[in-house]
């Protein structure tokens, strides 16, 4: 039996050796270490947005800053799947998810709001004008309001109309994996069952800062009040400036189930490459799902401190935009279920 004095005595050893071990290191930023811009987000709506991030971090400007204006491109895109022309929940009703993080914990999201058209950047006003980190429908949308995001009207785009009119005839949820992908939405850009929507995009600038940010309208005919992985930081985004970043696309809950973005994170901290910290965290989804998993589709990208990069899929069909230059570079993406 230990003494009370050895006990002691080993604990105090205990505490000092944490002190000194890595676990003390990690919770303080790492100071950023200068090198090339890079930005990584999803999907093809990821080539229009990275062009608007590059504008930011290209001459010099600061990552933070570029994924907010890069996915803004996105949110203000007619026909697109993200914003306020994005498909309505089962009520009707567009409603919109969105965090940002920068590189000194620093985070805000908003979740449920209703006809504000940069739900991004209500997030970062959440971010730098709140104690908070998560505003919620109608105050999200009275804080939006107060900082003079103007309320646009309640009513759908002609497409959402379209699917949504399309959709009642059923009503059966049945998310459509890839929709995001504009090659596979059946009938055009917006038309058709979309089912989610959502850009994320994490980049690294000259000074090394890391950023993310990521926004959407939520899975299509989602349950009223419904909040995917999306505004939730350590799910749909993570940012930890001594490691890298990751941000989540594809069915919520799933990545919620796994904390997917924190999870990858973590696993890079452990040594993965991006690449390998995506594939394993989908490993695991795939693993909790079994059969099922093959009717969803859930997809990670990721980038190290250094601005190595990294994505990888359940399934076929999700494809990625990376620009380390003023061009922006389309791949697709490795994928899980052959
Ligand atoms: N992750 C989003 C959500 O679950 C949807 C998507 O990425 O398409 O709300």
């Amino acid at each position: 039996m230990p003494t009370r004095r050895k006990f002691l005595q080993s604990s105090a050893a205990g505490l000092a050796g944490l002190a000194a071990s890595p676990l003390a290191a990690v919770a303080l930023p790492a100071a950023p270490v200068a090198g090339k811009p890079v930005v990584i987000s999803t999907w093809d709506a990821g080539v229009n947005a990275n062009k608007g991030a590059w504008k930011v971090i290209g001459p010099g400007g600061y990552a933070l800053d570029a994924v907010e204006a890069g996915v803004m491109v996105t949110e203000s895109e007619q026909g697109c799947c993200v914003g306020l022309g994005g498909n309505p929940d089962r009520d009707g009703i567009v409603t919109l998810d969105a965090c940002i993080m920068d590189e000194k914990f620093n985070c805000g999201g908003v979740a449920g709001l209703e006809r504000i058209k940069h739900p991004i950047s209500v997030a970062r006003r959440v971010m730098e004008r709140t104690p908070h980190v998560l505003l919620v429908g109608e105050g999200a949308q009275q804080f939006a309001v107060s900082q003079g995001f103007p309320l646009e009207p309640q009513q759908l785009s002609a497409d959402a109309k379209k699917a949504y009119a399309e959709w009642l005839k059923t009503s059966k949820y049945q998310p459509v994996v890839n929709i995001e992908n504009s090659k596979s939405r059946p009938t055009g850009p917006v038309g058709g069952p979309q089912n989610h929507d959502t850009i994320a995009m994490l980049a690294l600038d000259a000074q090394g800062r890391l950023s993310g940010s990521c926004t959407t309208s939520g899975m299509a005919f989602k349950m009223r009040g419904r909040v995917g992985d999306s505004p939730l930081i350590g799910s749909g985004l993570f940012v930890d400036p001594a490691v890298g970043a990751a941000a989540a696309t594809g069915q919520g809950e799933d990545v919620v189930r796994i904390a997917g973005a924190h999870l990858i994170v973590e696993l890079m901290r452990q040594g993965r490459t991006p690449q390998q910290a995506c594939k394993e965290a989908i490993e695991r989804i795939a693993a909790i799902k079994g059969a099922k998993a093959k009717d969803i589709q859930v997809a990670f990208i990721a980038i190290s401190k250094t601005g190595q990069t990294g994505a990888y899929a359940l399934q076929k069909g999700f494809n990625f935009t990376v620009s380390t230059t003023d061009t922006p570079v389309l791949r697709d993406s490795e994928f899980l279920l052959k």
